[in-house]
């Protein structure tokens, strides 16, 4: 959160599953159009949240299955773990306001009583969430009685019953929306409290983020029945939430343009982007757009014309030098004109290139250094090399790319790197 020094612009906080991943989209192409609009337009002065009922072994798992951005801050076990940064520091004050009436030991033997209640596996059971999977047709019952028993305890719990299927008790201090409400607070102390802040969700833990005041929320066109029967029941004439025509990433989107939070065209919705050279001069802009386009020329879904190779090559430095991640040094102008060789040796195969926390600085008038994670999935292999990228500008003038230099992130085992180019 020390990246900004000043009150984020927007702040999202999406749920995953079936909210910022369509599990029933194989080419992510939804989020893979977020991620664009995000590293393009917000990243630099807004804040990603994900907000998650995975326990962070699930939610690590996520990561590697599909192309999901690094978010600023992680809410993870259905808001009883917060977590900040690339190294996610937990949040320990968070901790020790979820301590309140609860007690691991008493829930789990009171729960172990009820036969309808099957455990979750290992890892999602968290020092603050027990989860079970229950029927459909037994949920309410079960948790009726349950309440009741914990009352007698001296507990004070929260039983959440989401997706379906999946039954999570919490303390009740906890939640999506308490997590929420404890950020937010906390923001405002640093004095950073985020100008907009919108919600996404599709499923029952989701409804509490909708709740918090002041947070526009969409529910995404495929959200759960729970939900809708929530929002109907308690906020259908809140004009701050909405029930997304889009499914999943696209709704977010939607959403954005629907409340004017801020730009809502994702660089992979315009097709010809290299001909729109953007009036004021952004390298992050100008990363994103180069990245897609490189996507777009492997897969042969641009034109393979000159004109294209020539302006790429036209806005590197005569003598500017590529560090391939290999090791190896060429100069900028020969690599583009070894692209050219590559055009359409992914169509039709599985090859998708993203971007990840694209950040410029200018430390020096004229010179802008933006580094970001550039990612490239390519059959069923995934690679991710740190990029690091120069540029200078003249008054006027265009963005020049002076000097790039790509290592092997830890994540990647590389055994060939002959395909990578850049
Ligand atoms: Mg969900």
């Amino acid at each position: 959160m020390e990246r900004l020094t000043s009150p984020p612009r927007l702040m999202i906080v999406s749920d995953l599953d079936h909210t910022m991943v369509d599990h029933h989209d194989p080419e992510n192409l939804s989020l893979l159009r977020f991620n664009s609009l995000w590293e393009h337009a917000y990243r630099h002065d807004s804040f990603l949240v994900f907000s998650t009922g995975r326990s962070p072994t699930l939610y690590k798992e996520l990561r590697k299955e599909k192309p999901l951005l690094t978010p600023d801050i992680t809410i993870m076990s259905v808001g009883t773990e917060i977590t900040y940064g690339n190294s996610m520091v937990p949040d320990h004050g968070w901790v020790d306001t979820l301590n309140n009436k609860w007690d691991l030991g008493i829930v789990k033997e009171e729960a172990s009583k009820f036969s309808e209640l099957k455990l979750q596996a290992e890892t999602e059971q968290r020092p603050h969430k027990v989860s079970f999977y229950v029927d459909k047709s037994k949920a309410q019952e079960v948790t009726k009685e349950l309440s009741q028993r914990f009352e007698k305890r001296g507990l004070d719990v929260k039983i959440i019953y989401s997706g379906g299927m999946d039954l999570d008790i919490l303390p009740q201090g906890a939640g999506k929306g308490q997590a929420l409400a404890y950020l937010l607070k906390k923001l405002k102390t640093e004095g950073k409290l985020p100008v907009n802040t919108l919600a996404c969700g599709d499923s029952g833990n989701d409804a509490e983020l909708f709740s918090i005041p002041d947070v526009y929320g969409v529910m995404v066109s495929n959200a759960q029945e729970e939900l809708l029967k929530w929002h109907a029941e308690n906020a259908k004439d809140n004009p701050k939430v909405i029930h997304a025509k889009e499914r999943c990433a696209g709704g977010i989107i939607e959403a954005i343009g629907h409340f004017k939070l801020g730009p809502n065209l994702s660089p992979r919705d315009v097709s010809d982007f290299l001909e729109c050279k953007t009036e004021n001069v952004n390298p992050g802009h100008e990363v994103v757009k180069f990245f897609l386009f490189y996507e777009r020329w492997r897969r042969g879904e641009v034109d393979n014309c000159d004109a294209y190779t020539a302006s790429l090559k036209a806005s590197c430095h005569p003598s500017g030098v590529f560090v391939h991640p290999s090791g190896a040094e060429k100069s900028l102008r020969d690599t583009i004109d070894e692209l050219r060789k590559y055009y359409g040796d992914k169509q039709g195969k599985k090859f998708r290139v993203w971007a990840d926390q694209v950040l410029a600085t200018d430390t020096t008038p004229g010179t802008w250094i933006v580094k970001l994670d550039k990612w490239e999935q390519s059959g069923e292999e995934r690679r991710c090399c740190t990029t690091t990228i120069k540029f200078t500008s003249k008054e006027g003038e265009g963005l020049v790319w002076e000097h790039v230099q790509q290592t092997w992130s830890k994540e990647s085992e590389v055994k060939d790197d002959s395909t990578w180019i850049i």
